[in-house]
């Protein structure tokens, strides 16, 4: 599966928001966006018109989108899956993006980012149930185990991304156990759980897809 290549912060700028995609970067006082650099390609100086609602519900997916570093194929095929699924469009989008094996490795803390995790995962780090999976969207249940294989435990890039456990836990719907590196997706996240994504409007996302 293709996957973007290019340096992380420039998404971050071309948002204007940090995305957190690179790991400890970008608690530090190195990330480009503290440093209020401009979006790339554009003229700091330029004047800035009102943007139109089509622009602003582009401006919303692609920093959906991104956050959890998906393309665009992948993400629409996910945003469809959603809109069959019954209830709320923008939650189940939600809902699915945090089943994802390579999101639920960067949430239980095996990895410092996203783009870590999917990482883990292709290099059959990771295993579901006790069994190695090596698919990064592979969709994980409530109750499904997830776990740093027995052979990959001494991976120093795993323990050092395991401290941030101590300072900050995991979410709510997730558990873990830091020594044995293993936890568990123990249920479906609510959308007002999902604290660091609060700011997103997903509906403006629903609504960009719907035209
Ligand atoms: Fe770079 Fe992280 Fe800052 Fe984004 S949040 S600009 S990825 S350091």
């Amino acid at each position: 599966m293709a996957r973007y290549i290019g340096p992380s912060c420039r998404l971050c700028r071309a948002e204007a928001k940090k995305l957190f995609l690179k790991g400890n970067r970008c608690k530090s006082d190195k990330c480009p966006v503290n440093k209020k650099r401009p979006a790339p390609g554009k003229n700091p100086k330029a004047r800035t018109g009102k943007h139109s609602e089509y622009a602003i519900q582009l401006r919303e997916k692609q920093r959906l989108k991104r956050s959890y570093c998906l393309l665009e194929r992948q993400f629409r095929n996910t945003f469809e899956k959603a809109l069959r699924m019954p209830g709320k469009t923008g939650e189940n989008l939600f809902a699915l993006l945090e089943r994802r094996l390579d999101n639920l490795v960067y949430r239980l803390h095996f990895a410092v980012s996203r783009a870590q995790a999917r990482q883990l995962v292709l290099h059959g780090h990771v295993t579901v149930n006790g069994k190695r999976v090596d698919v990064p969207s592979f969709t994980v249940k409530v109750g499904d185990s997830v776990a740093i294989h027995a052979t990959s435990k001494k991976v120093n890039l795993v323990k050092d991304a395991l401290q941030e456990v101590g300072r900050s836990g995991v979410m709510p719907w997730l558990t873990i156990d830091a020594d044995q590196m293993t936890g568990s997706f123990a249920s479906i996240p609510h959308r007002q759980d999902i604290t660091d994504m609060a700011d997103i409007r997903e509906q403006l996302v629903v609504e960009l897809y719907s035209k």
